[in-house]
């Protein structure tokens, strides 16, 4: 029997959103984000630009951004600059 003060819906703030969910939904939610974060350090290279961006940048899935790199090095010498907002 689930504890329904886990599973009832409440109102979550994060930052300046306010969030209805349940305790169990958001306990995935932030484990989600902990794993993707922590799994995805890469970066992103702008194809048409040669500039390459951080994960938290908010060019990173830019729609010319489809090269990987696994390192800011590997960026580098593939000749790609790093972007001057999210200084990767
Ligand atoms: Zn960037």
């Amino acid at each position: 029997m689930p504890d329904s003060s886990l599973w009832g819906y409440r109102e979550i703030m994060i930052g300046k959103k306010l969030f209805k969910t349940t305790l169990v939904t958001f306990a995935a939610t932030m484990l989600f984000v902990v794993v993707a974060t922590a799994s995805s350090l890469v970066y992103h290279g702008n194809v048409k630009s040669h500039i390459f961006h951080a994960p938290h940048c908010r060019y990173f899935n830019c729609k010319n951004c489809r090269v990987v790199f696994n390192s800011r090095e590997e960026a580098i010498k593939a000749g790609f600059r790093p972007c001057k907002i999210c200084n990767p």
